[in-house]
C-alpha cells in the first residue's frame, strides 16, 4: 500500500517524500480514507503507531487547496492531554503542511506564559494544537474562534478523562458547530469512551489495530 492509494492530494504526498515516510503505517492505511471519505472515527491506537499522521493528514487535506485567509477562525483543532504531546503534534504539522503555502498554526498549552500564545492568537490561526484547561482560557477571554472548525481531533482520549478534562473538553466542543468532523484517537476504547463518544461523535466508525 502506498501513500498515493489512500487518495492523498499531491501536496500533501511531496511532504511526506520530504519527510522520509515511504509507507503508510497500518493505522495511517485504516484511518486516512475513511477520515477522507468525511466519516467521525474512534481508533484505537498507541503513540509510535504513526497516529499524529493518521488523524493531521485527512485533516489538513481538507484545507489544502483552500486560499488563504478564507477560513473563519480556527479550522483544525488538535486537543491533546500534555505540553510534550501538543508540541510534538506542532512539529508534525508544520512538516506535513510543509507544502501548504501561508498554513499558519499555532500552540496553546498550560505551564508556560501567556505572551507567545496572545501573539499567536492574534493573527490568523488555521491549525491550533492545544491542551484542554489552556484553551478554555483563551475561549473565555473570546481570544479564539471555534465557529467555523472544521475537523476536531481528540488525542488520546483516554488520558484526557483520566486527568479530568471531560468538563472542558465539553464547553470546547459546545464552541464549535455540529458539521465539524471528529477523530478521536485512544491507546483504550471502554466504556468511558464509548460515552465520550456518543456524546461528541456522529455515526462514528470504528478502527481497532
Ligand atoms: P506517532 O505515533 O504519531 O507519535 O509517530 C511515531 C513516529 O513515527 C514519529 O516520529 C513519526 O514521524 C514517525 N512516522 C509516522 N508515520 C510514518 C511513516 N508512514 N513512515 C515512517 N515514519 C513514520
Amino acid at each position: 500500500m502506498s501513500f498515493e492509494a489512500l487518495g492523498l492530494d499531491p501536496v500533501i504526498l511531496s511532504a511526506l517524500q520530504e519527510a522520509g515516510f515511504k509507507q503508510p503505517t497500518t493505522v495511517q492505511e485504516q484511518a486516512i480514507p475513511a477520515a477522507l471519505a468525511g466519516h467521525d472515527l474512534m481508533v484505537s491506537a498507541q503513540t509510535g503507531s504513526g497516529k499524529t499522521a493518521a488523524f493531521m493528514l485527512p485533516a489538513l487535506q481538507r484545507i489544502v487547496h483552500r486560499s488563504a485567509n478564507k477560513g473563519k477562525g480556527v479550522q483544525i483543532l488538535v486537543l491533546t492531554p500534555t505540553r510534550e504531546l501538543a508540541m510534538q503534534i506542532s512539529d508534525a504539522t508544520r512538516s506535513y503542511g510543509a507544502g501548504m503555502t501561508g498554513l499558519r498554526s499555532a500552540t496553546v498549552v498550560g505551564g508556560v506564559p501567556y505572551g507567545a500564545q496572545l501573539k499567536a492568537l492574534s493573527r490568523r490561526v488555521d491549525v491550533l494544537v492545544a491542551t484542554p484547561g489552556r484553551l478554555i482560557d483563551h475561549l473565555k477571554a473570546k481570544r479564539v474562534d471555534l465557529s467555523g472548525l472544521q475537523v476536531l481531533v481528540l488525542d488520546e482520549a483516554d488520558r484526557m478523562l483520566d486527568m479530568g478534562f471531560i468538563e472542558d473538553m465539553e464547553t470546547i466542543v459546545a464552541a464549535t458547530p455540529n458539521t465539524r468532523q471528529t477523530l478521536l484517537f485512544s491507546a483504550t476504547l471502554d466504556n468511558s469512551i464509548a460515552r465520550l463518544a456518543r456524546d461528541m461523535l456522529r455515526d462514528p466508525q470504528r478502527i481497532d489495530v
